[in-house]
């Protein structure tokens, strides 16, 4: 679906764009030899939001990428067609005014959620208000925190925003109706995965199904997917098989 190739040894090179902690990763394929460390420290660098990722050209189409750091330490990501200005929010937290802050400019399409802790969705409704993008969950979440949306979303729905599309990914563990999103090389996984390790562990999560809905779902989009979590930096499906505990062993084995 994101059609990357499994191949490529590298993700994202990271190079500092301007002072105030914008970032541009290019596609590794244009920066072969690049330095490795150089690529760690840019991902880990300032926490900070929001964080702008402008991901250049991709097949001639531009995704804008925006990290907005909310309360409970939640990241919203504001993801936008560059040429269409049609923008999907995903993980519409508190405040949504600060979100609303980042999409001046944006059609808001849809407002959808990994989960529904409340942290990465009390901001949905406001957030809809403001912008009168359609809200999105999928429905096992919507039943066990009595939450509603317009759409309720199942595995491979794709919605369409500009010149892209963003796939869905049922990834059930973490909460029932935990989600993935995919669009290009890009993954918005939620609590499902952090860099380091996985999401606080709640009533409701089911460890095993969790490690499963990685392994079945997460594990098969190419190394080079770029993760963004719903706490925290972001990271790469190659360097959480590199390095976290959760696959511990796992890497080696992948192979590649
Ligand atoms: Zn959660
Ligand atoms: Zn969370």
């Amino acid at each position: 679906m994101a059609g990357g190739t499994q191949a490529n040894p590298a993700t994202l090179v990271l190079a500092r764009s301007a002072p105030d902690v914008a970032v541009s990763p290019v596609q590794a394929q244009h920066q072969q030899g690049a330095d490795e460390n150089d690529d760690r420290g840019a991902l880990h660098r300032s926490n900070t939001g929001p964080w702008c990722y402008d991901f250049g050209r991709f097949a001639s189409m531009k995704l804008g990428i925006v990290k907005v750091k909310l309360d409970r330490e939640v990241n919203a990501y504001v993801v936008a067609c560059s040429a269409t200005k049609e923008a999907i929010v995903i993980d519409p937290g508190l405040p949504a005014e600060k979100i609303a802050d980042q999409l001046k400019g944006l059609t808001v399409k849809f407002i959808v959620a990994t989960h529904c802790h409340p942290g990465h969705v009390g901001g949905k409704d406001a957030l809809k208000e403001l912008t009168g993008g359609q809200t999105g969950l999928h429905s096992a979440d919507a039943k066990q925190f009595l939450r509603s949306a317009d759409r309720y979303l199942v595995e491979g729905d794709e919605l369409e925003f500009g010149e892209f599309k963003l796939s869905v990914l049922h990834t059930p563990g973490h909460t029932p109706g935990s989600l993935c999103f995919v669009v290009a090389n890009h993954a918005f996984v939620g609590d499902t995965i952090l860099a380091g390790g996985i999401g606080k562990q709640t009533p409701e999560t089911d460890l095993r199904r969790q490690m499963m809905s990685i392994g079945t779902k997460l594990l098969r989009l190419p190394l080079s997917t770029a993760l963004y979590p719903g706490h925290g930096p972001p990271t790469s499906l190659e360097r959480e098989l590199a390095q976290s505990p959760i696959f511990r062993g796992a890497g080696a084995s992948a192979g590649r």
